[in-house]
């Protein structure tokens, strides 16, 4: 097995683990499935054989190479050889449609891939993903307001996904292991944006500014933003403590707060 370290190339040898993985979407047979680098086909092949139509994103020119020719009978699997930060998803789905994502995700970006995920141009393009992370992102993700882990990544995909933590696989699962353990995570898309009554992009602003020092108590933060004194004063909700972080809240507070701002670009 050919490996390049610099492409987080740390490929899942546990057959039960990449059964759990395929199991975890539940029925997938009328969907269209992302994959974020196939690597061997370890995934792809289980998948492939549940879904409507895989579309595998390898950046990698001798796998993708390698997976051509290995699924060539299969006309519902799709090969792209690109860079996932690069790829648009809309391009690949047919109007209006949502589709499932899975990836044993390579570790150098992870944290670029969740973010763009995420972002307005892909979340509201996906219904239910399945991703393998390093166990501190997993437990980033999961965390709960006031919990050590909790910071901007959590508050992000909580606003956009309900994050469920599966199971946790030991160095040993992988071929070369790793040197961390690994958290597989499903994540249902449904964002709280309408719910909360906050517009989508001047959150996601919002929120970055809210979380951009971690020392900074919440108002210290929006003031650095250039949210003034006056405004912060005249929009701030009984519910939050005037010392508060934004580590430690909620996003109903948060959303509170941004609705009673002036609206102003960040
Ligand atoms: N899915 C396979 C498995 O579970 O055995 C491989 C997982 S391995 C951790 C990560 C894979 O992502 C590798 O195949 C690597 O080449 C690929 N990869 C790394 N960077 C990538 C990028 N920017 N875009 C797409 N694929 C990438």
């Amino acid at each position: 097995m050919t490996r390049k370290p610099k492409l987080g190339q740390n490929f899942l040898v546990d057959d039960s683990a990449c059964v759990a993985i395929a199991d975890a979407f539940g029925d997938a047979s009328a969907r269209t499935v992302i994959e974020i680098g196939p690597g061997h086909g370890a995934i792809t092949a289980l998948l492939a054989a549940r879904c409507r139509r895989l579309i595998a994103i390898e950046i990698d020119p001798t796998l993708a190479a390698e997976l051509r020719f290995r699924f060539r009978a299969a006309p519902q699997v799709e090969i792209h050889q690109s860079d996932i930060l690069e790829v648009d998803l809309a391009t690949l789905l047919a109007p209006g449609e949502t589709a499932y994502i899975v990836g044993n995700l390579p570790y150098y970006i992870t944290a670029p891939i969740l973010l763009r995920l995420f972002s307005a141009g892909s979340r509201a393009l996906l219904a239910r993903a399945v991703l393998m992370v390093q166990r501190e992102v997993a437990d980033r993700l999961a965390a709960s307001p006031g919990c050590r882990d909790y910071g901007l990544l959590s508050a992000t995909a909580q606003m956009n996904a309900r994050v469920e933590t599966l199971f946790t696989l030991p160095p040993a699962a992988f071929s070369p292991p790793p040197e961390v353990f690994s958290t597989v995570l499903r994540l249902e898309f449904a964002p709280r944006f309408a719910e909360l009554g906050v517009d989508p992009v001047g959150f996601d602003a919002f929120l970055r500014a809210c979380f951009a020092q971690k020392r900074k108590t919440l108002a210290n933060n929006l003031r650095a933003a250039d949210h003034s004194a006056e405004a912060l004063r005249a929009a701030w909700p009984t519910e939050i403590p005037r010392l508060a972080r934004a580590e430690s809240l909620a996003l109903e507070p948060l959303a509170a707060l941004y609705r009673a701002l002036p609206i102003r670009a960040l």
